[in-house]
């Protein structure tokens, strides 16, 4: 990764990086993530017990590539609105 770093940018001491107010960086996997909404998909299992993070792909995500590197997010859906039914006509 050889792009500038922007003033603005936040980083975490594994040496990444991102800009986005909403990002998300896993503090055990170093994986950045679009929302939280998207890193939370990726950490499955049950709280306390077996609550791991797991490839981000597996979770149903996709990557985005970023100046800083490789961003994942949810897929976007078709219409804004893709978990309604859609009419039958
Ligand atoms: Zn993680
Ligand atoms: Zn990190």
């Amino acid at each position: 990764m050889t792009a500038p770093r922007p003033a603005n940018a936040a980083s975490c001491s594994c040496g990444a990086w991102w800009t986005g107010l909403t990002r998300a960086h896993c503090a055990a996997c170093h994986t950045t993530f679009s929302t939280d909404n998207a890193a939370d998909k990726h950490r499955q299992g049950r709280f306390g017990i077996d609550r791991r993070c797991v490839d981000p792909a597996t979770a149903g995500l996709t990557p985005v590539t970023k100046p800083y590197g490789v961003l994942w997010q949810n897929p976007a859906p078709e219409d804004g609105r893709a978990w309604f039914t859609k009419p039958s006509t």
